[in-house]
């Protein structure tokens, strides 16, 4: 089993304890018709019930406690590895409603985790016995063509921010998974297929309206509240909550040109010298992945092939269509592919191609990271090794080539940090059995460090682990002098600690 430093573990445990507790609607919550205890209902003990009323007299949203049928569904989030018991899951409908959330966590001390879309591989958007202000409703999409500015609430995901802005031919730099949460990604950074020409999704931010620790409603942009604006890009859920977000967006598709051609893993070091020799000289229109995994057991797929492990080589052209199938055709032309899946496609329609295989609650996931300052034939003998070694056939290894816009930002202008590293070597691990989850955790960490040679230190803070390092990864992804103005943010907007279940950045006493 795996502790996080402060929002409780990985696995299955559970919390016991019992006081009776009301609903909303004035009907016994915990003691319920059977008698039984809830795990997690000890978490308000210390509340008196005038004051839960008081609470759910304020709040619009749904209060949901443990003994409600919709507590279940609602506790869960996308790593099903996460087994927690929150004390409430307060489901905001709106700014009011996250005021009222902040200020009664606050006053009680209460442990506060924060959900967007839920997709925190550690489990942040969850809590053992505290709160879970869930933004899940608050997944609005306002978007002004004319202007190419969407406004988007903070429990929004990509899918409800691409199916708007694609009405017009428009985007913003998204992750790749469209049931991926705006608001955690936006907040470490972004990676998506549009990051070489347009940079993470956190440089197309134009301004962010968050609720602060102490209940302030502040709007912080390159104008106002700078600082704060500088710490939201690429310091994560440290600040506050974020209940909207406004973007910048640009004309991208209905068609993008991509490249997906599927090699067998005999093939894989020749296939990823072409690959890397590719990428060193490509325009920044082109996106470039390279993937380890195998072919899913999925009847797309023929049945003799399946769960054979493979290369992909995969790439997106973000600009005119025709201009990007002869850009990319040199790829296509890397070795004899098993299947060529390249070719035109509705851009909205490639941010849901991986979305089947990395489902909901149904699978256990791990995911860690490390930069690497380049892509020797030496490292890629070494990932190729490990390809072949990998310990289920689910885990997939993607390298992301970086650079060009992402580049171009200057280190100090935000809290991401990392812009000058070429590549990332990212461990997407997924696997089905609890039996294994030492196995395969143990075999990706294996992995991240043996590939510490090549890596000039530092990891994607959205692809992290469990947390279980501390501020290992905070203190070698950011220089010393990120670090303390990190710090400094923190301390200024956050002195207690309020949003600890994240990267914890902590406050200065
Ligand atoms: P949550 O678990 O809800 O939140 C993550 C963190 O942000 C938590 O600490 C939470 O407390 C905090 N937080 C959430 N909402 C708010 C808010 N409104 N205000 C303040 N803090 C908040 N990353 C990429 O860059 N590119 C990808 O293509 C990509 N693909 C992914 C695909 C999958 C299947 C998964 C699971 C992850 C992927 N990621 C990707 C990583 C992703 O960026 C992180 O997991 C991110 O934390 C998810 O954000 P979320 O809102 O869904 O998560």
């Amino acid at each position: 089993m795996t502790t996080d430093r402060n929002g409780g573990d990985t696995a299955d445990e559970t919390r016991d304890g019992v006081s009776e507790r009301r609903r909303p609607d004035g009907g016994a919550v915990h003691a319920g018709e059977s008698g039984e205890r809830h795990p997690g209902e000890d978490g308000l003990e210390a509340v008196p019930d005038e004051a839960l009323e008081t609470f759910t007299d304020a709040f619009r949203g749904a209060v949901i406690l443990p003994g409600d049928e919709r507590y279940d569904d609602a506790r869960a989030v996308w790593n099903g590895m996460i087994d927690r018991y929150p004390a409430m899951i307060a489901r905001c409908t709106g700014v009011a409603d996250v005021r009222t959330a902040v200020a009664f966590a606050r006053e009680r001390d209460l442990l506060v985790a924060v959900r967007g879309g839920g997709h925190n591989v550690a489990g942040h958007a969850t809590c053992n016995g505290g709160i879970v202000v869930d933004l899940s409703e608050l997944n609005w999409v306002d978007v002004d063509p004319e202007a190419r500015i969407a406004r988007v609430g903070g429990g929004a995901t990509w899918g409800d921010v691409d199916h708007e802005t694609q009405a017009f031919d428009l985007a913003t730099p998204a992750g790749v998974v469209s049931t991926t949460g705006v608001a955690g990604l936006t907040l470490g950074g972004g990676y998506g297929y549009l990051r070489r020409e347009h940079g993470l999704t956190c440089d197309n931010l134009r301004s962010v309206d968050v609720v602060t620790a102490d209940g302030r409603y502040l709007t912080a942009s390159e104008t106002e509240h700078e600082e704060l604006f500088w710490a939201l890009r690429g310091g994560g859920g440290n600040f506050g909550i974020v209940t909207a977000f406004e973007y910048e967006l640009h004309p991208v598709g209905p068609e993008v040109a991509t490249v997906e051609t599927w090699h067998s893993i005999d093939d894989a070091k020749a296939v990823a010298r072409g690959w890397r020799d590719f990428v060193m000289t490509a325009p920044t229109e082109v996106s470039a992945e390279l993937v380890f995994w195998s072919v899913p057991d999925v009847p797309d797929f023929p049945e003799e092939l399946r769960k054979q492990p493979v290369a992909i080589v995969a790439a997106v052209h973000s600009g005119d269509v025709d201009a990007g199938e002869r850009a990319l055709e040199p790829l296509r032309e890397l070795g004899t592919p098993i299947f060529d899946l390249s070719g035109p496609t509705r851009y909205v329609e490639l941010q849901q191609d991986f979305d089947p295989f990395f489902p909901a609650g149904e699978l256990r996931y791990y995911v860690t990271s490390i930069f690497l300052e380049g892509l020797t034939d030496e490292a890629i003998d070494a990932v190729v090794a490990r390809a072949k070694s990998r310990p289920h056939y689910r885990v997939l290894v993607d390298v992301w080539h970086l650079g060009g816009a992402i580049a171009d930002v200057s280190d100090e202008a935000t809290a991401y940090s990392g812009r000058e590293h070429p590549f990332l070597l990212a461990i997407d691990a997924t696997w089905e059995e609890p039996a294994d989850d030492d196995r395969v955790v143990e075999w990706s960490r294996s992995f991240r460090e043996e590939l510490r040679d090549f890596s000039p230190g530092g990891r994607y803070l959205n692809f992290p682990g469990f947390g279980e390092e501390a501020e290992d990864p905070l203190r070698t992804t950011h220089s010393a002098e990120t670090y303390e103005r990190l710090v400094d943010v923190k301390t200024e907007y956050d002195p207690e600690n309020l949003f600890r279940l994240n990267q914890n950045v902590e406050p200065r006493e």
